[in-house]
Order: C-alpha cells, then sequence, then structure tokens
C-alpha cells in the first residue's frame, strides 16, 4: 500500500482519517486521489468494493470548489449522499424528486462554498441550465462514475452518457476523472475518447480473487446441485442468484421446503419486505439469499462462504461482481456457476428486445453481445477461470496452477482422445483454407449436406464427416475449448477460425487440448424446464 509522501498525499491521508476513520489507503486509491489533486484526468478501474468512491471523495474534502459527480441512478446518488452526510461532509444530490425550494437551497450553499460535492444524472448535467450554473461558480473536479456506460463496446451502454463531452467543453480546465468496476482494454481506451480526457492517467487495479474457488457445471437437476454446495457449508451465509424472478420464489420454496434457512430478494418484492430480508441475511438470522441481479448494491457482507449462479449471467463483468460478494473477509470461499445453452439464448434475446425498445440502445447492442460471448466461452472452457477471468480485465496471472478452480483442480471430466478430435477439428480448420467459422467447420465435420456446403464442394474435402458419429453441438462446443485454450483463434468481423503456433504443435503431437466430456442432452433439457 501506498504511504503518504508529500504534503497533498499526507491532506489526503489526515482527510481520510477524519472524515473516514480510516488509517490507510487501499490500492491505487492514493494514486486516483493524486490525479485529482494535480487536475490531471484518469480512468480508474477497480472492482466492486475496491474503493472507488473515495478516490473522488476525499479530494473533494481536500480541493477548493465543488466536486460534481455523474452518476447514473437516483438510488446510488441517495446512498452516497447520506453516507458522506454520517461522515460530516456537507454533499447533495439533484434529480427529478428534488423540488424548487429544495433546488435554490442547494444552489445557495454551494455558492457559498460550503457545499463539498454535487451528484447529478447523465442529462440533466448537460442541460444548458446547469452548465450555466457550473461555469458561474468554481468547480474542483469532475467524477464520472459508472463511466463504461458511455461505450458502445461496454455490456451496459447508457446513450445520455454520449453528452458528458459537453461538460467538459464547457468546464475545459477542470479534471475529469471516469471509475468503473468494468471494463476491457477496449472499453477504457472508448471511454477516454469518448469523454476527450487528455493525457489521461490509467490506473487498473487488481481483479483477482485467489481466496475465491471458481467450479462450472452444467445445468443438471440444478437444486440438488444447489442444495450440495449449501449442505458443505452449514449454517454458513450464502448467495443464489437466479435469472428470473420466478426462478427467484421457486428455488427459495423449495429450498425452504428441505429445511434451509431463506428468504427470496428481487425488484418485484416490496421495499419493506425486500429490505426485511436483507436485514435477516446481515443479522444472520437467515442463512442464504436467492435473488436476482437487484440484490448486491450496499451490502456490505464480509463473510459470505459461497456464492451460487443457478444460471449465466450476462457478462463476465456481472459474474466477477456477483461472485466477488463471496469471500470479503479474505478467508476461502466457494462460487458454482450452473449453466445451459438456453441462459445464452435467453439472454440474446432479451439484448434484441432491449435494443429494440429503448432509443439510441441499439448501438450498444454489440458490446452487449460481445460480452454475452465472453461469458459463454468461460463457461464452454476448460482452462483455469483464475486465469480466465483476469484476462478479460486485461490482466495476466503469475501462478501457472491457480490450485483453486475446478479446471487446476482436475474436476473437469475430460475426454481421453483429446489430442485425436482436436486434430481433426485443427485439420479441417486448416482443409477449409482458414476462411470459414466455428459453426461452418462443424458442420463439416459432422459430414452435413448444407446446400452452402454443397455448393462449395466441401462434403468431397478428406474432413468432411471425419466426426460423424457426434452431435453438432459437441464439435461446436470443443471447438470453442480450442479456441479458449489457444489452439484456434477467431480472426476478422466474421470470426474465422485459423490455427496459431500452438495449434501447429498440437497438430504435431507435442501439446494436447482438454476437451470436456458432453454431457447428455436429456440432462441439459430437463433442467431447462425446472
Ligand atoms: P466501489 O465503488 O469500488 O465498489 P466503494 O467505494 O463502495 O467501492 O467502497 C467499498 C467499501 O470499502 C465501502 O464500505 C468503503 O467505505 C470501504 N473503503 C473504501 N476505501 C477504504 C479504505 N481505504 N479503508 C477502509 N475501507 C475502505
Ligand atoms: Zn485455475
Amino acid at each position: 500500500h501506498a504511504t503518504a509522501s508529500t504534503a497533498a498525499d499526507q491532506k489526503l491521508l489526515d482527510a481520510l482519517r477524519r472524515y473516514w476513520g480510516y488509517d490507510e489507503f487501499r490500492p491505487l486509491q492514493l494514486q486516483a486521489m493524486q490525479c485529482a489533486m494535480e487536475h490531471r484526468d484518469s480512468v480508474v478501474v477497480l472492482p466492486t468494493g475496491g474503493g472507488k468512491s473515495l478516490c473522488y471523495q476525499v479530494p473533494a474534502v481536500c480541493l477548493e470548489g465543488l466536486t460534481v459527480v455523474v452518476s447514473p441512478l437516483i438510488s446510488l446518488m441517495k446512498d452516497q449522499v447520506d453516507a458522506l452526510t454520517d461522515c460530516g461532509v456537507r454533499a447533495a444530490c439533484v434529480h427529478s424528486m428534488i423540488g424548487p425550494d429544495e433546488k435554490r437551497q442547494i444552489a445557495e450553499e454551494i455558492r457559498s462554498g460550503e457545499m463539498r460535492m454535487l451528484y447529478v444524472a447523465p442529462e440533466r448535467v448537460v442541460q444548458p441550465r446547469t452548465i450555466e450554473f457550473l461555469k458561474s461558480i468554481p468547480v474542483a473536479q469532475i467524477a464520472v462514475d459508472e463511466a463504461h456506460c458511455i461505450s458502445s463496446w461496454g455490456h451496459d451502454f447508457r446513450p445520455e452518457y454520449r453528452q458528458l463531452r459537453l461538460l467538459r467543453k464547457a468546464l475545459p480546465g477542470v479534471g475529469m476523472h471516469a471509475y468503473t468496476a468494468t471494463a476491457t482494454e477496449r472499453v477504457r481506451q472508448d471511454v477516454a475518447e469518448q469523454l476527450d480526457l487528455e493525457d489521461a492517467q490509467m490506473l487498473v487495479g487488481d481483479f483477482d480473487r485467489p481466496n475465491l474457488i471458481y467450479r462450472v457445471k452444467r445445468k443438471n437437476r440444478a437444486i440438488d446441485q444447489i442444495r450440495s454446495v449449501i449442505d458443505q457449508h452449514p449454517r454458513a451465509a450464502g448467495i443464489v442468484y437466479c435469472i428470473s424472478r420466478k426462478q427467484v420464489e421457486e428455488t427459495a420454496a423449495t429450498l425452504a421446503a428441505t429445511g434451509v434457512r431463506v428468504r427470496p430478494y428481487h425488484a418485484g418484492l416490496d421495499d419493506e419486505i425486500r429490505q426485511r430480508h436483507q436485514s435477516e441475511f446481515a443479522q444472520e438470522e437467515v442463512d442464504v439469499i436467492v435473488a436476482t441481479v437487484a440484490f448486491g448494491m450496499g451490502i456490505d457482507k464480509s463473510n459470505v462462504r459461497y456464492v451460487i449462479h443457478s444460471g449465466m449471467p450476462k457478462s463476465l463483468e456481472q459474474y466477477q461482481q456477483e461472485s466477488g460478494r463471496a469471500g470479503r473477509d479474505g478467508l476461502e470461499a466457494e462460487c458454482l456457476l450452473l449453466y445451459s445453452g438456453g441462459d445464452a439464448a435467453l439472454w440474446r434475446r432479451l439484448i434484441e428486445q432491449g435494443a429494440q425498445n429503448q432509443p439510441g440502445a441499439e448501438e450498444g447492442q454489440l458490446g452487449a453481445l460481445e460480452a454475452l460471448n465472453a461469458m459463454s466461452d468461460f463457461c464452454h472452457s476448460a482452462t483455469c477461470r483464475h486465469h480466465s477471468l483476469v484476462a478479460y480485465f486485461g490482466q495476466q496471472l503469475e501462478r501457472d496452477n491457480c490450485g483453486a478452480c475446478d479446471a487446476c483442480l482436475c474436476e473437469i471430466e475430460t475426454i481421453d482422445d483429446a489430442l485425436t478430435i482436436g486434430q481433426k477439428i485443427l485439420s479441417c480448420v486448416l482443409r477449409l483454407e482458414e476462411r470459414y467459422g466455428a459453426d461452418y467447420t462443424a458442420k463439416v465435420l459432422v459430414g452435413s449436406n448444407d446446400q452452402r456446403i454443397i455448393e462449395r464442394g466441401h462434403e468431397k474435402l478428406s474432413t468432411h464427416g471425419l466426426l460423424e458419429e457426434l452431435p453438432l453441438r459437441t464439435v461446436r462446443d470443443w471447438t470453442e475449448q480450442l479456441v479458449g485454450q489457444g489452439f484456434l483463434e477467431k480472426s476478422g468481423e466474421y470470426n474465422l477460425l485459423t490455427v496459431t503456433q500452438l495449434g501447429r504443435e498440437m497438430l504435431r503431437g507435442e501439446l494436447t487440448p482438454r476437451l470436456l466430456k458432453p454431457v447428455k442432452a436429456s440432462s441439459s433439457s430437463r433442467s431447462r424446464s425446472t
């Protein structure tokens, strides 16, 4: 952890102690705060719970002038303002629920210099009136929370974020700082570009959570799979995430019927009930919360021993965030992810519908679909989960064998003749001159007489029908696994398969891939109906 060395650092540390009662900075917090103090633009990427808010809140009490925070949700703003008020920091938010009198009073306090921080929604902060007001007062810094929302490459594009560059134009000398828990390299660059940041400092935190054990399994009688994790942690706190409210209700009821102390949690429940369930969980009156994505914001329970996903989330960002609620205390905790092909199809439908119903959102659809594919690849792969997760966030893991995931613990059931099968798949890619995608290649391998195949004469290839005895799905899955392990690569906008250097070594028999044992079709269709 960084220690304070300059006068400005000392000032920050004093403020951290005085207002928040904390003794030291978390990783990268001081560096992020230094950017704010020096009015140097920055992009700060820290995992959820990493302490992003303090990165702009502490400088806010040290700098002259008002700190403007752009935040997408009223509930988030309120929580933050309440927490700041408790710490003795003068802060306010303006949104549609704030009346004209209150607004006038806030403006007054800003003019008099008492107000340290103002939280505003993106669509409001760029209104001409707001901009005129901000130009008339000293502004210390602009903090953009959930900054990935500005990028259509991200998993959660919000068109209203796009206008934030107006703010930069209107307040050219003011440092602008973007914060997010979720950004691949491309999104990071895009955030800096879209906000018009100048020579932005990029600060990217550590996304690995070594104390979490990740396991990913095909859904197969999900309730039994969930139950077996719960049984291994008697009386410990755990969270079960479901995709839909209905699944939450059903799962919670089934678990309750078998004696688990459990409560449901989703946005369809009354506020009061939701709060009660959350506090029962916090107070350890119940052990398990079954929830939709709605659960998580603002929970600060450190001893959650397991997080189970009964369906696949829509992105690795979401997965990282939700599974990350386990083991905050640094002790070992378990994360089980159950998936089926149906989950991906469901998300795809929802993303496409969402894009249709929301003007301006079409642009974000590609980003959302790409994020979904990465999530799906993660499920289908047989490589180290810690490795795959941090790689997605643009980082590398130093350990070769993490010892804390199903792949490294050799729990994944793999097939014995993976080398032969891998070689067959790669040969087919080469026969197709590396000009086709995974679907087409798999079709040729199982010997399909699809019209496109006949038209191109590919039914005459020696690799046509090499894996004739197998279901297309299985061959398709294995192809993805070979991509995941670096033997194949997808390139260009059509995701054409090409054989990598590693792939060539495999063709020579110098390396062996790991291919998952296929599950029987009957079990996955049964789980989909539960
Ligand atoms: P993020 O926005 O990155 O998800 P938060 O800003 O909400 O994270 O911080 C998560 C929790 O960690 C909060 O309860 C916060 O008060 C606490 N926290 C942040 N920084 C520190 C620190 N330096 N020392 C102790 N606790 C901290
Ligand atoms: Zn591993």
